[in-house]
């Protein structure tokens, strides 16, 4: 047998490893400090109550033979995927329902969709990344190629004719930036895409953050996004599913190719290799777009939403220049006084306790930035605030 060599060009993701070995010595060296974690992009309020219930109603059903279910359609129920169009439509974008696809989650479709894009296509992703889309392609030996996010563009990269892709990633509201485009910034994107002949692989995980009218809540709201873009997206921020896990994909009948159709060959790859998303979570998923679920979870969602407030208007306080706090749960502050990523790191972590994210991690263009999350506590970011203002207002 040979394995597949191209995992040699991976690099190993110290990013997260590094952070935890950091932190983990400094608590080491001082127990009395109490280190407050403002670099998770996990969650951490607890799933909706309406989720809940109609997670166990379903677990009930699962108990009596007239109503357990087994396998469930390979695309997600027809309950949730009718939902999820509805849910579209409520920001007056229009898919059909068999263009949506269930999944657990938009890490494992963000990867599996290559299977239907050949092995010689030129990929695009912004620099600073999500990394799962550089590592993905990697391990298929793909060629990739960078579009420069940066201060200079408020780390929106706009399309370069004189770069030509195939797949194109655009991540929006940005992991790891914050930033998100406008529809008519998006609409460059497509004219290019299309112009190209290209796909844009749109990762809208972070959609439900978006309170600007003017951001795109989906690329589909964008004219000719159909014959060109596959979106993918996600109940884990949206409703606190990152340990549930359930995603959603669209793929418009209208993406096709040298007589090959997207959807179809969606499907066919979704049939071949997955037996569904747990019709437990599907329940619960579902409930998400109840009246009742709905207002749960822009509770949830507006917590988080006011932690960014507070740690956007600390930076705003201190002059620092950062993308995101706005329309995203994301900051991405540039590090004060010139420092490097990771020596802002430390500098955080030994003078104020508070730990965040190396921009350098995502990418070139991230050194000299930094990440910060709203997804802890309002306690705990109120505390870190307290501290970096403190600290960084000495400087
Ligand atoms: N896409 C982006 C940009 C993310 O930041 C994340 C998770 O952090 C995901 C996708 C993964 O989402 P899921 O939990 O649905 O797999």
């Amino acid at each position: 047998m040979k394995l597949n060599s191209n995992f040699k060009n991976i690099k190993e993701s110290y990013l997260f490893a590094e952070v935890a070995k950091r932190t983990c010595d400094y608590a080491k060296a001082h127990p009395d400090k109490k280190i407050i974690k403002l670099g998770i992009g996990d969650v951490t309020l607890p799933l909706a109550p309406a989720v809940i219930k109609a997670m166990h109603e379903a677990v009930d059903e699962m108990s009596k033979s007239e109503t357990f279910k087994g396998y469930g359609p390979y695309e997600g129920y027809e309950f949730l995927r009718e939902n999820i169009k509805n849910y579209y439509a409520s920001f007056g974008v229009s898919v059909e329902s068999d263009e949506i696809f269930v999944s657990d989650g938009a890490k494992s479709d963000l990867g599996n969709i290559l299977d239907i894009f050949s092995k010689d296509n030129t990929v695009l992703v912004t620099d600073p990344v999500y990394p799962v889309y550089v590592d993905t392609n990697l391990m298929d030996g793909r060629k990739i190629v960078l579009a420069n996010a940066t201060e200079e563009n408020g780390f929106l990269p706009m399309p370069d004719y004189s770069i030509k892709a195939d797949i194109i990633y655009i991540c929006s509201p940005n992991n790891p930036t914050g930033a998100a485009y406008t529809k008519v910034q998006l609409k460059e994107w497509v004219d290019y895409a299309n112009k190209l002949g290209a796909v844009i692989l749109y990762d809208a995980a972070y959609e439900c953050f978006i309170e600007d009218n003017n951001l795109a809540r989906s690329i589909f709201s964008v004219d000719g996004a159909k014959t060109c873009a596959i979106e993918f997206c996600s109940f884990s921020k949206m409703a606190g599913f990152t340990g549930t896990r359930c995603g959603y994909t669209v793929v418009p009948k209208a993406l096709q190719c040298d007589g090959l159709n997207a959807n179809k060959m969606w499907f066919r790859r979704q049939a071949t290799k997955f037996n569904g998303t747990s019709y437990v979570v599907q329940k619960g998923a579902a409930a998400v777009f109840t009246k009742e679920g709905m207002k749960q979870i822009r509770e949830n969602l507006g917590y988080y939403k006011r932690n960014a407030k507070l740690i956007s208007d600390c930076m705003d306080r201190l002059k620092i220049w950062y993308t995101g706090g706005k329309n995203s749960p994301y900051i991405w502050i540039k590090c004060p006084n010139n420092m490097g990523s990771w020596e802002f790191f430390d500098y955080l972590l030994n003078n104020a306790q508070v730990v965040g994210t190396p921009g350098a991690g995502f990418g070139a263009n991230g050194e000299g930035f930094f990440r910060l999350t709203a997804f802890g506590s309002k306690q705990s970011t109120q505390e870190a605030i307290t501290r970096i203002e403190k600290l960084l207002g000495e400087l």
